[in-house]
């Protein structure tokens, strides 16, 4: 006898690709269908769902239709406060199950099929509050996700006489599964390698959140990851014969050739005119932005500035190496370069916590084979990580990469002047940058003041208020060999 068990992780809200999974999704009729979080934000369509018309996410109908069996807690499903997460659930003909968050979901889920038992038990990183930039879970405990995998599978193990155990963790792997090799740091937000060794009694693997693409067997045991964006789902084929079960693991990649849902509203929605500029502020590589202050990074800070009243200004691009506004700016422009729900905060940070986080920045950067400067290797693996760059404003600033990391920040002035360690300013930065994560613990502070409103919404609301827009800022930085 043989049957599936059909995973997707970190599919973000990419609900035009997961119509077209879920087509592929129906025919093979799994006896199981697991999610393993992060299953709505990230996307424009999940945007335009959360912040102009307010309602229930569509991917959720789509969810339902699917019969759903059991999906487990991402940390993105805590960008929303709790009583929105409550909505979500509730609209799911779903549960939404996590071990190790105190008093908030069933740890687990058991499903008969087939004549056996399964369990899925659900953990994610407990990193989750440290991204917490709205202190939405500051009334949840997240107890540290190995331990509580560990004691939950000898739970179920010894009480609840299931033939087999899926362990689903909306987190990744620390090491290589097949060398061992160290490909994350050592700080506990990703603890899979560990759970593989550690945890006796798991049959499959399913784990997420560093959006890998996964498929093997480690020991016995099915492992699998489904990358992220709807892109694929994992299939796990189980056959039992003469009482013993057995499983293999595989991917399945998105047919492209079934027609995806479309979504008319959201795309008249994206075409809406905003306002105009007088120059064209777009680019159209991936560098530039990063290494010198262009038109359009100087329009954020210069919004940022005027929301904030803040002396200096922070912004982060995306991983995107076109960007910018064309000289008419639509919705759909502004969610292009602006994707995330962070809010505005300023901090008071002194001169040598700037240098601080400019050294950060610095680091992403080395000099490659061909001597032009490039991404450091260190950024790239398991994923690109863009959100450790970041690009300030009403400063003037060099970077030189040929110098060592720590020391490559050669020039930092303020209106002509040589900022001094102990000179204090008042910053303005991203809720994000804020939490402190990704080793900027210099920010992780009380803020001074915060702007609530959405980053999006307010450069909408300035395009709208200031058009034609002009730049006035004069700042400038650099960064060379
Ligand atoms: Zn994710």
């Amino acid at each position: 006898m043989e049957f599936s068990i059909i995973a997707t992780s970190d599919i973000h809200g990419h609900t035009e690709r997961f119509s077209q999974l879920a087509k592929m999704i129906q025919k093979e009729k799994p006896a199981l269908l697991i999610d393993n979080g992060d299953f709505l934000q990230g996307s424009h369509l999940s945007y335009y769902y959360e912040q102009v018309k307010k309602d229930i996410h569509p991917q959720i109908a789509l969810a339902n239709e699917l019969l759903y069996d059991v999906a487990i807690f991402g940390n993105h499903e805590f960008n929303y406060p709790l009583n929105e997460i409550a909505h979500m659930r509730k609209a799911c003909h779903f549960p939404w199950i996590a071990a190790n968050i105190r008093d908030f979901a069933r740890p687990y889920f058991i499903k008969e099929t087939h004549g056996i038992r399964i369990a899925v038990i659900g953990v994610v990183t407990h990193f989750v509050p440290q991204w917490d930039e709205d202190d939405y879970t500051t009334s949840l405990f997240f107890e540290d996700a190995l331990a509580s995998a560990k004691r939950t599978v000898q739970h179920v193990r010894s009480h609840e006489n299931v033939q087999l155990v899926i362990l689903s963790y909306h987190g990744g792997f620390e090491q290589d599964l097949h060398t061992g090799h160290r490909i994350d740091l050592e700080d506990g937000e990703n603890q899979g390698y560990a759970m593989l060794q550690q945890i006796d009694g798991i049959d499959i693997f399913i784990t997420g959140h560093q959006h890998l693409e996964i498929a093997t067997k480690v020991n016995g045991i099915s492992v699998v990851q489904p990358g992220a964006n709807a892109h694929c789902f994992a299939q796990i084929t189980v056959t039992i014969e003469d009482d013993e079960i057995t499983h293999s693991p595989e991917l399945v990649y998105v047919d492209n050739s079934i027609q995806p849902q479309t979504f008319d509203e959201l795309n008249q929605w994206k075409n809406t005119w905003i306002g105009e500029s007088e120059i064209d502020f777009s680019y159209s590589d991936f560098f530039s932005p990063r290494f010198q202050s262009i038109p359009y990074t100087q329009l954020i800070h210069q919004m940022q500035l005027h929301y904030t009243g803040a002396q200096l200004s922070v912004t982060e691009l995306p991983y995107h190496s076109t960007g910018g506004f064309p000289k008419n700016i639509h919705y759909g422009d502004v969610l292009h370069n602006l994707p995330r729900a962070n809010h505005l905060k300023v901090l008071a940070l002194t001169g040598s916590e700037i240098r601080e986080a400019l050294e950060l920045c610095a680091a992403v950067f080395a000099i490659n084979d061909a001597h032009e400067i490039d991404f450091s290797s260190t950024v790239h693996y398991p994923e690109p990580q863009p959100y450790t760059y970041d690009c300030w404003g009403e400063l003037d600033y060099e970077l030189t990469i040929s110098q060592a990391v720590g020391q490559r920040v050669t020039k930092l002035h303020y209106q002509g002047r040589e900022i001094q360690p102990d000179d204090v300013f008042e910053v303005a930065v991203n809720s994000y940058r804020a939490t402190g994560s990704h080793h900027f613990t210099m920010m992780k502070k009380q803020a001074i003041r915060e702007v609530p409103t959405i980053i999006p919404k307010l450069i909408m609301r300035y395009i709208h208020e200031h058009s034609p827009i002009k730049i006035t800022l004069e700042s400038s930085f650099q960064v060379r060999k």
